[in-house]
């Protein structure tokens, strides 16, 4: 009984991807947010420096990229950053044509 087997048939290609074996320990001064994505749920600036912009820079199926998901998750610490870093980011749309600042307003931000 294999519970969680699965293709996983439908990957991005985002080159070169090292999983970190070092999960779990949300706390310790080692931890590190597995991929960006995590780094905004956490809102973790820390962990989000380590990404290379490229991977900020990088969308996902429907186009949005780390300031849209940003935007979502509404932590102005983390936009601030991202906008400072890569102030390109504000201009992508997703494949909605929508911007980070669309997200942002939805969300009843500025
Ligand atoms: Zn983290």
């Amino acid at each position: 009984m294999s519970a969680h087997s699965g293709p996983n048939g439908s990957l991005e290609d985002n080159g070169d991807y090292l999983p970190l074996e070092v999960l779990g320990d949300e706390d310790s001064e080692n931890h590190v947010c597995e991929d960006v994505i995590d780094s905004l749920t956490n809102k973790h600036v820390e962990c989000l420096a380590r990404f290379s912009n490229n991977e900020l820079l990088a969308k996902d199926s429907i186009g949005q990229n780390s300031l849209h998901m940003a935007a979502r998750v509404g932590d102005l610490n983390i936009l601030k950053y991202l906008l400072d870093r890569l102030p390109e980011l504000r201009d992508i749309q997703s494949t909605n044509g929508e911007t980070a600042a669309h997200i942002s307003a939805a969300h009843g931000g500025e």
